[in-house]
């Protein structure tokens, strides 16, 4: 069991082939969710689910479930899987990976004739990416109690068509209800999407954790004043102070190292004439922390500093919080189970945490849950160009086998059999 392995190279082939489905001029992917393209990919995948003797179904949300059952099919099944719909100029890798190393599990287990314990399942979350309907990890979110399915089945996109009528078109309006059962636990591989694993020359990303995010509105309150007479000591000069506050925004970043990250992205300056001081300037911030106490601090911090700044320069301030956005800590027996397959097996690894959100967010709502990371060329992802080495998807696949190994247990193998 110790060496047991997956097939790389067909674990490759299946992603080239599903690319091939809203496949870009510049070698990318437009699989937009509920699209012809996706029920195609939908479509194939479920065919060679069925091929690797899995049953499917699917849920209200049009999530699908492929299952290969195990010995005891009264446990609840141990279940990875990710998302197959992209951005519109999306790569081959994003979400698609974790869908197909579910399935080559699934076939790696028919090539030893392993029988598990619990049955195993390779779930396809809808509309993860949230770039034709938003919200963004939809469905999964449903599945967590994070949305009510009326609300998400009546996100509309641009052209007014609603998920739900998407979902009958494509004939994937599934009957069984979405969430409410349970998982013996869930595991999502994914490509990192940023540097680090490729930076520290790391195969495989152990994900303890996915950083919360707090979004605020900030509106900074001078007087618009005439440029020229308007001498420069008695001036309320509203960009002046927002440009204070955007390097305290930064700072706080800087000082609550090592996993903060402190962003300001929008800035709109008013009136905006070139002969005017601005009276007043509205900044966007986006504060992110794994651990909610940080982030707790840091908005502490953001309040503070822009009190003082628009104190010390005459002007008001208002800091308005529009979005929290939890941090989530992995289940610790899923997290010890990919760390320790991936110390198995011989591979470079290290602990991460996610900057960006994963359906697994949704699903660790309702079910212990774990994320394996593999590296991304120039951590580029939501890109045609993105790109990922077929060694390190086979060795994020391997370590998934062997994690939903750990929890599903060997039929007849004492040393990973539950029952
Ligand atoms: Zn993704």
């Amino acid at each position: 069991m110790q060496n047991l392995s997956v097939n790389g190279e067909r674990l490759w082939d299946s992603l080239m082939e599903m690319a091939q489905f809203g496949a870009t001029p510049k070698g990318g992917c437009r699989r937009l969710a509920l699209s012809d393209e996706d029920k195609a990919g939908r479509d194939c995948f479920v065919a060679w689910c069925e091929a690797a003797g899995c049953t499917i179904s699917i849920d209200q949300m049009g999530n699908i479930f492929a299952r290969r059952p195990g010995r005891d099919n009264s446990l609840a099944p141990v279940v990875t899987g990710s998302h197959l719909d992209t951005q519109p100029h999306g790569g081959k890798f994003d979400g698609v990976y974790g869908v197909l190393a579910g399935l080559e599990v699934v076939r790696s287990l028919n090539d030893h004739g392993i029988e598990t314990e619990a049955p195993i399942e390779v779930a396809v979350w809808t509309n993860e990416e949230g770039a034709r309907f938003a919200p963004a990890m939809v469905a999964s979110g449903v599945f967590g109690g994070a949305f009510e399915i009326d609300y998400a089945l009546a996100c509309a996109d641009s052209d007014g068509k609603t998920m739900g009528e998407e979902l009958e078109r494509i004939g994937y309006a599934g009957d069984m209800p979405c969430g409410g059962r349970p998982f013996t636990a869930n595991f999502e591989a994914h490509i990192e999407q940023g540097p680090i694993l490729e930076a520290e020359n790391k195969t495989v990303g152990v994900v303890t954790d996915v950083q919360g995010i707090r979004w605020f509105d900030v509106t900074v309150t001078g007087k618009d004043s005439h440029a020229g007479p308007t001498p420069m000591a008695v001036r309320r000069d509203a960009l002046v102070g927002a440009a204070r506050m955007v390097e305290a925004v930064n700072a706080i970043g800087l000082g609550n190292q090592p996993n903060a990250c402190s962003t300001v992205g929008v800035l709109e300056v008013s009136p905006a004439s070139r002969n005017t001081i601005p009276g007043e300037v509205y900044f966007s911030v986006d504060l992110r922390h794994p651990d909610g106490s940080f982030l707790d601090g840091m908005d502490t911090e953001l309040r503070a500093a822009c009190a003082a700044i628009a104190d010390d320069a005459g002007l008001g301030v208002t800091v308005e919080e529009i979005w929290y956005s939890p941090p989530v800590a992995f289940d610790s027996n899923c997290v010890s189970a990919v760390r320790d397959a991936a110390g198995r097996l011989g591979y470079d690894y290290r602990d991460i945490i996610s900057g960006a959100g994963h359906d697994a967010v949704y699903i660790s709502r309702v079910a212990p849950t774990a994320m394996i990371f593999v590296p991304c060329a120039d951590g580029l992802s939501h890109n045609e160009e993105e790109s990922a080495e077929s060694t390190d998807l086979a060795a994020g696949c391997a370590v998934l086998l062997h994690a939903m190994l750990d929890r599903a247990g060997v039929a007849g193998d004492p040393l990973t059999s539950s029952g």
